[in-house]
């Protein structure tokens, strides 16, 4: 490895660490390592391997506020939210800890003798991982990937890579053996292009922007590599007027802010019925205000800053002359990359902030007249991720999503990511889903054999 990149903090632009920035050779180097340490990991007796994934669940754990804290100061999360992103990955691991022992095959009826299958790891499976959420995304990818045998390399945004790099000593005192889980830093462009095209890599993992999914789908066609990809969205949170509008008022704001709304699942387009457009937009007002942006270190703050100056001024963009702003929450000055939540005036659904994903504290609001506008409104555009409704009418909750395009509904809630249940986009939001009962599966190549018993 040749050079190194310096990793900066959101909140105060100080440099936090310096990192090894990994070039093509390094990636194969890793690779070779991942490679070699397969057989003997595929080969641990499946209550070992469970086993093993525990043991990696409790060394999370117990590492969890140094884990957390890091996240604060790498990401500019929030200490409560960091706190839970740790506490994801250890339940994430417990979660697919139970997979090793419950790999079924099955035994199809066929003539002339015996069918049946195995679920055979797939070898190396290179998890990509964006900056927003490092490390629950990453234990999304690796805790199915190792529950069902293969082994890990991951690559951290070059932004946020410490809570990565940690995951992979926690993971070695842990037990987990050498090679079977490591952790690739260095840019997207290079080392993770470079992996993406290793041919000892047999399944990516991508989370990402829609286009840099688009560009390593590409990549991946040219080996028949599979390829799950969580990528962008825009997604609609709809308020329709036989709602609890105060409780919907409430939570819009977590919806829309949390994270600095640096989420793929941002409720950043806020779909609202006319006849209580305004009254919305009046309890809306103080919610906003409440949510306070500032040090994320401090455990009363709502937000921290966003990742970058970069993306600071991609997110100012959007507001330009042009766009009128209802009201805006309060933000610090200094050094940190500050961006105070801030909602805009109800408008049309042309504007530039209401089509692209802004990912950051920014809501565009309209308003709509009944089920079918609501239903044309929130399925504009290229994405299909998430999404929230309010109403008490059960009958039209359930027409309402099931003609919603997106891959993962709340009603009443903005419950997005629940570890038990099926997580991912429709359309350009992604493809495959990951968490839940079925995520293990794509770990995996399913392989049938037939054993002829004779007439
Ligand atoms: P990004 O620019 O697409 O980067 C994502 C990851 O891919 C990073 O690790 C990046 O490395 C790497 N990368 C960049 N170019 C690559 C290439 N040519 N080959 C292989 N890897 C490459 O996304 P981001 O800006 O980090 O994150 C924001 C985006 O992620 C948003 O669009 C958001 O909606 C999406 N997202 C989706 C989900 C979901 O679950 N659907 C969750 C979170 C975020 P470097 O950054 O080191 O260059
Ligand atoms: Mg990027």
């Amino acid at each position: 490895m040749s050079a190194t990149h310096d990793v900066i903090s959101p909140v105060d632009e100080t440099v936090l660490a310096t990192v090894p920035r990994a070039d093509p050779a390094a990636v194969d180097e890793v690779v070779g390592r991942a490679r070699a340490a397969f057989p003997g990991w595929r080969a641990i007796a499946p209550g070992e391997r469970a086993e093993l994934l525990r043991a990696f669940a409790r060394a999370v754990h117990d590492d969890r506020e140094r884990l957390a804290g890091i996240e604060v100061r790498n990401s500019g999360h929030t200490i409560a939210n960091a706190r839970w992103e740790a506490g994801n990955v250890r339940d994430v691991l417990h979660y697919f800890s139970a997979g090793p022992e419950r790999l079924l095959g099955a035994q199809i009826p066929v003539p002339g003798g015996v069918d049946i299958t195995f679920r055979e790891p797939i070898g190396v499976v290179g998890v990509i991982v964006p900056w927003n959420f490092p490390m629950p995304i990453a234990a999304w990818g690796f805790a199915p990937a190792l529950a069902a045998g293969n082994c890990v390399v991951l690559k951290p945004a070059e932004l946020t890579p410490l809570t990565a790099l940690r995951l992979a000593e926690v993971a070695h005192l842990a037990g987990i053996p050498e090679g079977v889980f490591q952790v690739l830093t260095g840019s997207g462009a290079e080392a993770g292009e470079a992996l993406v095209r290793h041919v000892d890599v047999g399944k990516i993992v991508f989370t990402g922007s829609t286009e840099v999914g688009r560009h390593v789908l590409g990549l991946a066609a040219h080996q028949i590599k599979p390829v799950t990809c969580e990528l962008g969205g825009k997604n609609a949170n709809i308020v329709f007027a036989d709602a609890d509008l105060a409780a919907a008022a409430a939570s819009a704001p977590g919806a829309a802010f949390d994270n600095a709304g640096q989420d793929c699942c941002a409720r950043s387009r806020l779909l609202v019925q006319r006849p209580v457009l305004d009254r919305f937009m009046e309890l809306l007002e103080p919610a906003v205000a409440a949510f306070r942006c500032g040090d994320p270190a401090d455990p009363s703050v709502s937000m921290g800053p966003l990742i970058s100056a970069a993306h600071r001024a991609g997110v100012a963009s959007y507001l330009d002359d042009t766009v009128a702003v209802a009201y805006r929450g309060e933000a610090p000055d200094g050094p940190g990359f500050w961006f105070p939540p801030t909602v805009l005036e109800p408008g049309g659904p042309t504007a530039r902030h209401w089509r692209e994903e802004i990912f950051g504290p920014v809501v565009s609001v309209v308003a709509f007249d009944d089920e079918a506008d609501a239903l044309r409104l929130a399925n504009e555009g290229p994405y299909g991720l998430s999404g929230s409704l309010w109403t008490r009418d059960l009958g039209r909750a359930f027409r309402m999503v099931r003609g919603w395009d997106s891959g993962t509904l709340s009603v009443n809630s903005h419950s997005s990511v629940r570890y038990w249940t099926p997580f991912g986009g429709v359309k350009q939001s992604g493809l495959g889903r990951e968490l839940g009962p079925d995520a293990l599966e794509a770990f995996t190549e399913v392989k049938n054999v037939f054993i002829a018993t004779g007439e």
